[in-house]
């Protein structure tokens, strides 16, 4: 037998029993008379213990063990003399009476500790490796965690989970297609899913009314730190719903992950219109753990002779509490920093509300203490308060005034990662404008269903059009979207011209979705939830990748086995890639 028991789980009952463990080594420690090896598995690490004058022989074995050797050892559980309370087998120790070594290893290129001193491209390469450290299995099993209770709490409620295939169509939706030559069908390509979305969409036209699949999705973005390009979803459908039963549906999920995974009872789901997301945070994924939420001076900050405001189209600011006392280096940082080209703006426009109930003020030259005071008021300020203010196109400065927004929070503390507020984000625009190819695209999908109310503007002002789709956004990351669909062949064919299509084109690359429309298709929508953010966001973290088995780096590549990679000119003949 390799193992009675595994390094995780014996205690001080256990005391007097003979056992066999199996693991790697951990670490030893020689101290003369003994020597010390740490037993690491899945489940925990236990000490066993070697000593000289009872066994000179076997102790001298285990002098010789390697970090990360896979060895089994025979011997008697003990009482510890000298008890670790930090470990859970800390009570306990196994005197040894035998040990095999399995398998040596290799020094490992980085140490398997919390700490350890492994660079990311060094870790990925050994990923193996990497996956034996504690941080990273703790990830892995918390996602595991939150599968296997979305399956129960989704099975619970009749979802039943269906798999669609990954070899499809492609099709101009949103990213682009990763694409799969076809041997068989000589010119042709498969592409990988960017979601199952029109496959959920027929099964609810099949009549499997409430669908749920953890997916794999593919999209050939380029990437960042919350990006991949092969990346999981929970995606869900249901028929015979308004907005309404699927956002109740889903807040359900969400508690139910909440209570069981973190512990928390979640009260109010606030529903927040996109336009008031915008207005206030700059972004349609507010972090609403803190307040801090714009405030606009265009009436009281504009004509009064400073060019910079007189020439905005938007003068918008936020109230740091507690903060007139910033230093000039400090305002300095914070200036350069709103500078930087990913927020965009020019300057930065400051107010400090002093103890005294002055003010002193970037822009003194332009305004005096009554308007200042009449900004402070519309801001509700307080003495030590200070203002930060941006000017320009409405557009870009919310832009950056949301991400000076979080930058404060980070530094005031406001962005407890152990606080959770989930909201939805409601009515997004059916539509955005895209300058460069002058034409509409779907904010959400092509699939999405206006507001009725809105559809007569479907022609005369399609900007104007709101759709039925939300968001669900946890601590300014949006964990899941989703939508109402159009169900019906007309109105989904109108949404294809408003969008670009001729009815010729749309019906070559959507026509077995417009046709299936022809066969009793019911009233359905869904939502479907990136499901790695959604777990690191639970971890408190911002990067998906450690939660992640086998993760792509940023050039999207799998530095452990090398790929992508070229295949041979056989595999390209036989493709149809390259000529015979
Ligand atoms: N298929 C959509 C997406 O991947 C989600 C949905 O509308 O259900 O974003």
């Amino acid at each position: 037998m390799l193992r009675t028991h595994t390094c995780g789980e014996l205690r001080i009952q256990d005391t007097g029993k003979k056992v066999t463990l199996s693991g790697w080594v951990q670490r030893s420690r020689d101290l003369g008379g003994m020597t010390f090896v740490d037993l690491r598995d899945r489940y925990g690490i236990t000490q066993v213990v070697f000593n000289m004058e009872t066994n000179a022989g076997l102790c001298k074995e285990a002098r010789a063990l390697g970090r990360e050797y896979v060895i089994r050892i025979d011997g008697n559980v003990a009482e510890r003399s000298n008890k670790n309370p930090a470990m859970p087998t800390g009570d306990i120790e196994i005197i040894a009476d035998a040990i095999s070594v399995l398998n040596p290893s290799k020094t490992p290129p980085f140490t398997i500790e919390d700490q350890t001193d492994g660079g990311e491209e060094l870790r990925m390469k050994f990923r193996y490796l990497d996956l034996r450290r504690n941080l990273i299995k703790k990830n892995i099993e918390l996602r595991h965690r939150m599968a296997i209770e979305t399956r129960k709490y989704m099975d619970s409620i009749d979802f039943i989970e269906i798999e669609t295939p990954c070899l499809i169509k492609s099709t101009p939706e949103g990213a682009r297609d990763f694409v799969v030559p076809s041997r068989m069908n000589e010119g042709q390509f498969y592409a990988l899913p960017q979601s199952p979305q029109t496959f959920k969409q027929l099964l609810m036209i099949a009549g499997y009314d409430k669908y749920y699949q953890i997916v794999k999705c593919f999209r050939d973005e380029d990437l960042r730190a919350d990006r991949q390009p092969e990346f999981t979803q929970i995606d869900c459908e249901m028929s015979f719903v308004e907005q309404d039963d699927i956002l109740h549906t889903f807040e359900g999920l969400s508690r139910h992950l909440f209570r069981v995974i973190k512990g928390l009872e979640i009260g109010d789901f606030p529903r927040m219109p996109y336009e008031e997301a915008m207005k206030h945070y700059g972004s349609d994924k507010p972090d609403i753990r803190f307040d801090m939420k714009f405030v606009e001076l265009n009436d009281v900050a504009r004509g009064k002779g400073f060019n910079v405001f007189d020439n905005a189209g938007l003068v918008v600011g936020i109230c740091a509490k507690a903060c007139a006392s910033y230093s000039r280096k400090q305002l300095d940082e914070l200036t350069d920093f709103v500078r930087k080209p990913q927020v965009g703006a020019k300057g930065l426009v400051y107010v400090k509300f002093n103890e005294d109930g002055s003010f002193k003020s970037s822009v003194d030259k332009f305004f005096s203490q009554e308007d200042l005071k009449v900004w402070a008021d519309k801001f509700r300020a307080r003495p030590g308060d200070l203002l930060l203010i941006l000017a320009g196109n409405p557009y870009e400065t919310r832009h950056a005034l949301n991400i000076l927004r979080l930058e404060m929070g980070d530094r005031l503390g406001l962005r407890d990662p152990e606080a959770f507020k989930p909201l939805w984000v409601v009515d997004f625009p059916l539509l955005e404008w895209d300058g460069e190819a002058g034409r509409y695209h779907a904010m959400h999908h092509p699939f999405t269903s206006p507001k009725k109310e809105d559809i007569p503007l479907l022609e005369s002002d399609p900007a104007k059009v709101r759709a039925n789709a939300y968001d669900m956004v946890i601590n300014g990351v949006e964990i899941g979207g989703g939508s109402i669909r159009i169900h019906e062949r007309g109105l989904q064919k109108k949404m294809f011209r408003v969008l670009g299509f001729t009815d010729e084109e749309a019906q070559e690359q959507f026509g077995f979705l417009l046709n299936a429309f022809e066969y009793g298709a019911p009233p359905h929508g869904g939502i479907a939830y990136g499901f790695d953010r959604w777990v690191a966001v639970f971890a408190g973290k911002d990067s998906i990748r450690d939660f992640i088995a086998f993760p792509k780096n940023n050039a999207g590549r799998d530095v452990m086995i090398d790929a992508p990679s070229g295949i041979s000119e056989e595999q390209l003949r036989e493709l149809n890639l390259k000529r015979r």
